[in-house]
């Protein structure tokens, strides 16, 4: 994509900008500008490696922002700044797909597939037959569609001839690029069929949110993924980390004077084209294979090994490569000749909802969780499924005796998909939920916008340990070997009351403790030692403070020195923070103004634990420098000049549903 000739010029050029500019005064510049921050998104969100550090980017940003505030008619459609949503979208329009997206043959084992791969042959009289075979996304299909280098129009998949215009929400997706140099390969207008998806990460991340705003967390990716793109508000779905894969391209009009690029005569050729252009394609994890037994081979592998993906797949998709050939293998009303989808076995199993359960978190929250006759989905045994609030077992019309499906997705927290009112016998039990804290036995309170209920006795037991295990978890202070039951073993001990106890543990008298080893006692201590230069975010994090996740921490860390500068933050300057809100600034504010969290931060910093920012935006420039990419042209306003008005050559290549 960026020779490393390219990157090293844009990044002197970024450098260059970042220290001489208060403002841009030419063209040739802003152009240069525009450049560099396309190259800063690519390396980001397509190329997974970013080259400037966050507060380099929001500098040239802004100095992008404030020239074009000073001379508009510099703005381009494509322009960086243009992905940033004003107000709210109206209506979704309703938009005719160029080319019908028809469904995919499905798949589920190897005769299925060896059955499809005769059935290839026969009609095209070909004695072998070159496949590609790539993962299948659980996400949301989107349509795209480029005219004369510029993202004209995005759509939902929608039914088979329409969707829904979602041109502004795709804009929020930084992985896809808002202009290309298309033309390069003489392309005057094309459609790109691709799946908008959450990484399992950025899922988890965005349902801890939801949970710390007590509100309902997403059944999984695929439902997160579909239902912000539907979003009205752009800049909430530009909150949501989506990201996007472009696997197939349904439409391509050529320049009538110019010849059909031959890099678009297979799949493969056309998504390796589309990756230098900067779209992000699965071009990494597809395989080409000559026969249908390697096809098999690899469905196999993908299928044992899809947890360790970083996005849900439900399957494998099968595309004949040649596009000349998919032309000639044609397609019946419902699906192409020349695709079939496997499938992965499902993840799901029936059971039977036994009891409720209800666990009191680090901040009084409680929680029904199901305890369900053991099911065995793909490997994994499960007996207990979290429930988060009352209103979901009123959703999902749970109770006790209930037949329930269960769903496990990779590493997805397994979740009931729905349970069978039909097949009740009568001997089913209403769930009540609780009125009293099941450990202390406090009154539980819930605020009418919440969907939690809360024990707020300050000195509730079960908080006081859930906090402990809080703080030590592995995405906080990650202190290997103080988990649950440990923390849980030391507080009936009385060897540990509080947060600081941890580092005070007497750990003579732990040597007499049941299945409690040397050895286990030295890596306890190391852990615990270690523990003290975490990162400051770590630490705010694992204070277990009201809606302040694991995102938020490190947006708070960034903004100070030292942990004591909480307790001189105003609201307004905590609100001045990226991800702090009203809500969030409040309770900030309120557990720094405790005289509890004084003392705990003066224990914490005796104990000899950093509480001081070590870390500083550190520029990686140069980390790229040395490695080999393909030749670009820069993207540049010379894309809008290449302007044709002949009438345009048109191949057709059916759509599918992925
Ligand atoms: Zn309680």
């Amino acid at each position: 994509m960026y020779s490393t000739a390219q990157q090293n010029q844009l990044i002197k050029d970024a450098k260059a900008f970042i220290q001489h500019s208060t403002s841009v005064d030419s063209l040739t510049a802003i152009n240069i500008l525009k450049e560099i921050i396309n190259f800063a998104d690519w390396t980001y969100y397509v190329n997974d490696n970013p080259i400037f550090a966050d507060a380099e980017y929001d500098a040239l940003f802004k100095l992008l922002k404030d020239t074009e505030q000073k001379y508009p008619e510099w703005i381009t459609i494509d322009s960086p700044t243009q992905r940033i949503a004003k107000g709210l979208t109206e209506d979704f329009k309703t938009v005719s797909h160029l080319v019908p997206m028809l469904s995919l043959e499905n798949s589920y084992d190897a005769a299925d597939l060896q059955d499809w791969d005769r059935k290839c042959k026969e009609l095209s009289g070909l004695p072998t037959i070159e496949y590609c075979v790539e993962p299948k996304y659980d996400g949301a299909g989107i349509s795209l569609i480029y005219e004369k280098d510029i993202l004209e129009r995005g759509s939902t998949r929608g039914d088979i001839v329409q969707g829904d215009d979602i041109t502004t929400n795709t804009k929020q997706i930084r992985s896809i690029p808002l202009g290309a140099k298309l033309s390069r390969f003489n392309i005057q207008q094309i459609e790109i069929r691709g799946e908008v998806m959450l990484t399992k990460k950025a899922f988890r991340q965005y349902n801890e949110k939801l949970i710390a705003e007590n509100l309902s967390p997403l059944a999984n990716p695929r439902n997160a993924a579909s239902g912000s793109l539907r979003i009205k508000n752009a800049s909430e779905v530009a909150k949501r980390g989506l990201d996007a894969f472009l696997y197939h391209i349904s439409n391509i009009s050529i320049d009538p004077q110019k010849p059909f690029p031959t890099e678009f005569q297979t799949h493969f050729g056309s998504l390796k084209a589309l990756e230098s252009l900067g779209f992000k394609t699965p071009l990494s994890t597809i395989r080409v294979h000559a026969t249908i037994e390697e096809v098999i081979q690899t469905c196999m592998e993908y299928e044992a090994n899809r947890d360790q993906m970083p996005y849900e797949i439900d399957g494998m998709v099968i595309k004949v490569n040649d596009i000349a050939l998919q032309d000639v293998l044609g397609q019946t009303s419902h699906h192409p000749r020349w695709a079939i989808a496997y499938k992965f076995k499902a993840r799901q199993g029936s059971s039977k909802l036994l009891q409720i359960e209800y666990q009191v978190g680090r901040t009084g929250s409680v929680t029904p969780v199901a305890k369900i006759e053991p099911v065995y989905i793909d490997g994994v045994t499960i007996s207990s499924i979290s429930l988060f609030n009352e209103e979901v077992i009123r959703e999902k019309n749970l109770k006790i005796g209930d037949t329930i499906l269960v769903e496990r997705a990779g590493d997805v927290i397994p979740y009931i998909v729905k349970s069978f009112p039909e097949l009740r016998t009568g001997a089913e039990n209403e769930i009540v939920f609780p009125t009293k804290c099941p450990v202390c036995g406090e009154g539980l309170y819930k605020p009418e916008s919440e969907a939690v209920w809360r024990c707020t006795h300050i000195n509730c037991e079960a908080q006081r340990i859930e906090r402990i295990i809080h703080f030590a978890s592995k995405d906080a202070m990650d202190i290997r070997g103080l988990g649950d039951a440990l923390v849980r073993k030391l507080y009936e001990k009385k060897w540990i009351h509080g947060i600081a106890d941890i580092y005070k543990l007497p750990f003579e008298q732990l040597k007499g403790m049941e299945g409690w080893g040397e050895k286990s006692m030295t890596n306890l201590k190391e852990a615990i030692e270690k523990s003290k230069t975490q990162p400051l975010h770590r630490i705010l994090f694992g204070l277990g403070i009201r809606y302040v996740g694991e995102t938020t921490a490190k947006a708070l860390a960034r903004s100070i020195a030292h942990i004591n500068d909480l307790f001189s933050t105003s609201i307004d300057a905590l609100k001045n923070i990226e991800d702090v809100g009203e809500k969030v600034a409040v309770s900030i504010q309120e557990f720094f103004s405790h005289q509890d969290t004084k003392l705990l931060l003066e224990q914490l910093q005796d104990a000899g634990v950093c509480l001081q920012n070590t870390q500083k935006n550190e520029v990686v420039a140069g980390a790229l420098l040395g490695k080999t990419f393909f030749i670009y042209r820069y993207f540049t306003n010379e894309a809008k000049r290449c302007r044709s008005n002949g009438r345009t050559k048109r191949r057709k290549i059916t759509q599918w549903r992925q």
